[in-house]
């Protein structure tokens, strides 16, 4: 580990790994920092992913991939399931151990130095520019000094509170999340298969993502509002109980996920916030991977411009990049996030009976949310622009 670098990455995980990619493809000299022992070891995910969201970045590896869905199934409280085919843009559930991985290794292949087992404890501030890292190395202080720190470590970020950066999130929108790996179970292998309402998963859903024709990542998250009240694991443990009674839970993982608007401004000078250190999440569903990708990517892409003066001012294509990606949409989604938590159980079972009637071959996501949203109809049009990619 050298003293100094351009970029330094905190964290490996998907935005990390993007930031270090383009940086390093940028001719920078650039070190990635992982606190874990081995990259994608220790991941919190369901691993679901777009394909055209994957198609964005690479061409879909089958290492990568677990199984390929064309379906999914939203269950109402009552049970009445509403089927949607996945038609121009499928989904994948994603082996992540093996695609985080992988990404870390396109970054050192392009020239990144990557360090496990390294801890980012503080940031070297001097005359109000980041200027580094001091990390835990066995134990022992060491400071690392760069023009450019890209703080991409996660839910748990510490980074960016620690620039200044407002990075508190509200109770009701961090979501507590659980997720369980079930194998030799009976399930709709091709189908993402959901349910909401208040006796599985209140202000949130829970998921049943297959890894392969009898095998699926179990888990649910709700609203950091309920979880005080009963844990999520309770929630998750009682649908098992139910459905998966006879079956061991093979490996158990729990993590927050802040389904909140993104940070407004995740950047100081010398400092770039990227992925769900920044908040980049979609709010409506808790998804994290492809906008963490992006964050990671734009990040990169403008690091080599601004690595000799990386001021907030000259940071702002890194803004427009992502406001204009997604998060204007997220913003939106946020809104009818806020909507759809406020409905009751019988709400949804309503909505549910009359989407039902919509024919099999018509029914799109688009139209379930519309009917979703029935209660703030002036979120009607936001519902259609999102869904619909506008
Ligand atoms: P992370 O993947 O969290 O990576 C951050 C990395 O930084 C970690 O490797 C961590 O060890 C490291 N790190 C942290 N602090 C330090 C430090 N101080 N020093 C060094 N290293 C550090 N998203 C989807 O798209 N699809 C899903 O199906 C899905 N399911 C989910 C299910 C659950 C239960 C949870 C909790 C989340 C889920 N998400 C899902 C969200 C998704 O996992 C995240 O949005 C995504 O991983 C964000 O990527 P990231 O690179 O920003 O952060």
């Amino acid at each position: 580990m050298k003293e100094s670098y351009d970029v330094v990455v905190v964290g490996g995980g998907p935005a990390g790994s993007m930031a270090a990619l383009e940086s390093s493809k940028a001719g920078l000299k650039v070190c990635l920092l992982e606190k874990t022992s081995k990259i994608g070891s220790k991941v919190r995910c369901g691993e679901a992913m777009s394909v055209n969201a994957l198609k964005y970045f690479f061409e879909v590896q089958n290492r990568w991939v677990s199984k390929e869905i064309s379906h999914c199934n939203i269950n109402s409280p009552s049970g009445v399931k509403l089927t949607t085919e996945f038609k121009d843009d499928k989904c994948l559930i994603l082996d992540r151990r093996k695609f985080d991985y992988d990404l870390s290794l396109m970054a050192e292949n392009k020239g990144c130095e990557i360090f496990t087992s390294v801890i980012a404890k503080k940031l070297i501030i001097e005359n109000n520019y980041v200027k580094g890292v001091v990390v835990d190395k066995n134990g022992e202080d060491f400071h690392i000094k760069a023009n450019l720190v890209i703080a991409a470590d996660g839910i748990e970020s510490r980074l960016g509170r620690k620039a200044g950066i407002k990075t508190q999130v509200k109770m009701k929108d961090m979501a507590s999340g659980i997720e369980y790996f079930l194998d030799d179970i009976d399930i709709d292998s091709d189908a993402l298969d959901m349910y909401v309402g208040s006796e599985v998963a209140p202000g949130g859903y829970l998921w049943i993502f297959p890894k392969s024709n009898n095998s699926a990542n179990i888990g649910l998250a709700i609203s950091g509002k309920y979880s005080p009240h009963k844990s999520a694991e309770k929630y998750l443990n009682e649908f098992i109980e139910k459905r998966f009674s006879k079956t061991k839970i093979k490996k158990k993982l729990t993590g927050g996920i802040p389904v909140t608007r993104p940070i407004e401004k995740p950047i100081k000078n010398g400092l770039i916030l990227v992925g769900d250190a920044a908040r980049h999440i979609n709010p409506l569903t808790g998804g994290g991977i492809a906008s963490a990708m992006k964050a990671g990517m734009y990040a990169g892409k403008v690091s080599s411009s601004i690595i000799d003066d990386p001021s907030e001012v000259r940071m702002s294509p890194y803004i427009k990049f992502i406001n204009d990606d997604f998060i204007k949409r997220h913003k939106i989604l946020y809104n009818i996030k806020e909507a759809v938590s406020k409905l009751s159980d019988s709400d949804f079972d309503r909505i549910a009976m009359s989407v039902s009637k919509i024919p099999k071959d018509k029914l799109t996501l688009a139209k379930i949310f519309k009917s979703a949203v029935y209660k703030k109809p002036s979120l009607v049009f936001d519902v259609v622009r999102v869904l619909t990619g506008y």
